[in-house]
């Protein structure tokens, strides 16, 4: 299986979690809102899950890259 992990910046409340956590990944943009870094590869699975389940208000979103589903990262 492979995830894709994107950010809703609709529901990001700029906590910082995820762009302490994975600076490698994400960044805020000119708004404080996450989003992925440019050109940053795909984290493993569980690191995607980890990173999703951290994120405080559900703004980080995993789907299969597969079949496009979304992923219930607390499932
Ligand atoms: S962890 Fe969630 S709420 Fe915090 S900056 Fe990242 S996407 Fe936004």
């Amino acid at each position: 299986m492979s995830y894709r992990v994107s950010v809703d910046p609709e529901v990001c409340i700029s906590s910082g979690r995820c762009v302490a956590d994975a600076p490698d990944l994400f960044r805020f943009d000119a708004d404080e809102i996450a989003e992925p870094v440019p050109g940053a590869p795909q984290p493993a699975d569980e690191r995607a899950l980890d990173l999703a389940r951290a994120c405080p208000s559900g703004a980080l979103l995993v789907h299969d890259a597969d079949t496009g589903e979304e992923v219930d990262v607390f499932g």
